[in-house]
């Protein structure tokens, strides 16, 4: 597949490496996306009991030494030491307890559709809630679990004459991941339709977020970080299945010309800053096409970063930095990453 591609080479040392990316990360306002750089596990520790605990609780639903490629639309990522599909809101409640007590740490995983995973992996618990993934209607209310797939909860909605969500239509993942990312297009995002959302807080209690409670923004939802969500009450509007049904072929039509689907990915990389376009500031840095190893600026999108292969996260790393760089050099403006990142 690489091949087909004409590309420029990058080769050289990382750019700004200042003593390694934990350097990097505590002098740059990138930091903040990097949630468990400091978090030390004591997976090893507490081998046996955790083992033992999943063994009892979970058989069936977790893994050892997990390949988080298998679970990313990047296709790229080192082993999580476990890897849980809770069944249920107590078994969840009960697990994520017992991490603190093991004091491992945990990060909850949706399709991995917005995720860079480090090649060395992550020491801890991923949990997805695969097995949330009910959905149901009342009237013009509809209920979703945070592990439904968004494909699953358009489709839902359009078989239900139910308008709100279709310009969703095409985005991977699930409604826990969109809830967090606030995920959506310059249309709208699922926060608009939003009156509820459940989750698990940090003490392991649940509670619930009225949608005047968060403040939903550009690909933001603060009150929603640091919790596990459950799932969320969508408000809809009656329409013609027919009508949604046009407008998601449209939009999967349109996405399908405009971004490089063909290829391993995390969406857009950066956010879209004030009054500029990132895919063109990229093609105006003559960047597109640019590569490193398997990780390549996309040609079809600048503002994608794609894995032809056999890409690797430090790959993927060294050609963000060098976009931000140049973007930043060129137009004095910081990219943001929309990206998450998991194990650096
Ligand atoms: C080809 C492609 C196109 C894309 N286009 C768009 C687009 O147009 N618009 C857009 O907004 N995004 C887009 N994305 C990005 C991605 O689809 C969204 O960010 C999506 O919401 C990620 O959902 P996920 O379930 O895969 O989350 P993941 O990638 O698995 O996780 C993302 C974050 O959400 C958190 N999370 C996931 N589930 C839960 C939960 N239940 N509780 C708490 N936290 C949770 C994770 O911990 C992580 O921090 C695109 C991605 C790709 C690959």
């Amino acid at each position: 597949m690489a091949n087909m591609v004409k590309t420029r080479e990058v080769f050289g040392p990382i750019p700004r490496k200042r003593g390694g990316f934990g350097k990097w990360l505590i002098e740059d306002p990138f930091a903040n996306y990097f949630t468990f750089t400091t978090m030390r596990s004591k997976s090893k520790k507490h081998e046996q009991d955790i083992f033992g605990y999943l063994s009892e609780h979970h058989a069936g639903n977790f893994l050892i030494n997990e390949p988080l490629d298998r679970h990313t639309w990047y296709g790229i990522g080192g082993p999580a030491s476990y890897f849980v599909f809770p069944q249920s809101r107590d078994l969840l409640v009960r697990l994520l307890q017992k991490c603190k007590e093991w004091q491992i740490a945990q990060f909850v995983i949706g399709e991995g559709a917005n995720l860079l995973v480090n090649d060395r992996g992550f020491d801890g618990m991923v949990i997805s809630l695969a097995g949330f993934r009910s959905i149901a209607r009342n009237d013009t209310t509809v209920q979703a679990g945070a592990g439904c797939t968004l494909r699953n909860l358009v489709l839902f909605c359009e078989r239900n004459g139910l308008s709100g969500v279709q310009f969703l239509s095409g985005i991977p993942g699930t409604v826990g991941g969109a809830l967090t990312m606030n995920a959506g297009i310059d249309q709208g995002a699922i926060g608009d339709c939003v009156s509820e959302v459940t989750f698990i807080d940090a003490n392991a209690g649940v509670g619930r977020l009225s949608r005047q409670q968060i403040a939903f923004g550009y690909r933001s939802a603060p009150e929603l970080q640091d919790k596990v969500l459950l799932g969320c009450t969508l408000k809809m509007k009656p329409q013609d299945e027919s009508v949604l049904r046009e407008t998601r072929i449209e939009m999967l039509k349109k996405r399908a010309a405009k971004q490089p689907l063909e290829f391993g990915s995390c969406g857009s990389v950066f956010k879209r800053p004030a009054g500029h376009y990132v895919g063109r500031m990229v093609e105006d840095a003559g960047l597109k096409g640019v590569r490193r190893g398997d990780a390549m600026v996309s040609e079809k999108h600048g503002g994608f970063i794609v894995n032809l292969g056999g890409a690797r996260a430090e790959d993927v790393m060294y050609l963000i930095e060098l976009v931000r760089d140049e973007v930043y050099k060129r137009y004095s403006v910081q990219l943001e990453p929309e990206v998450r990142f998991l194990g650096f």
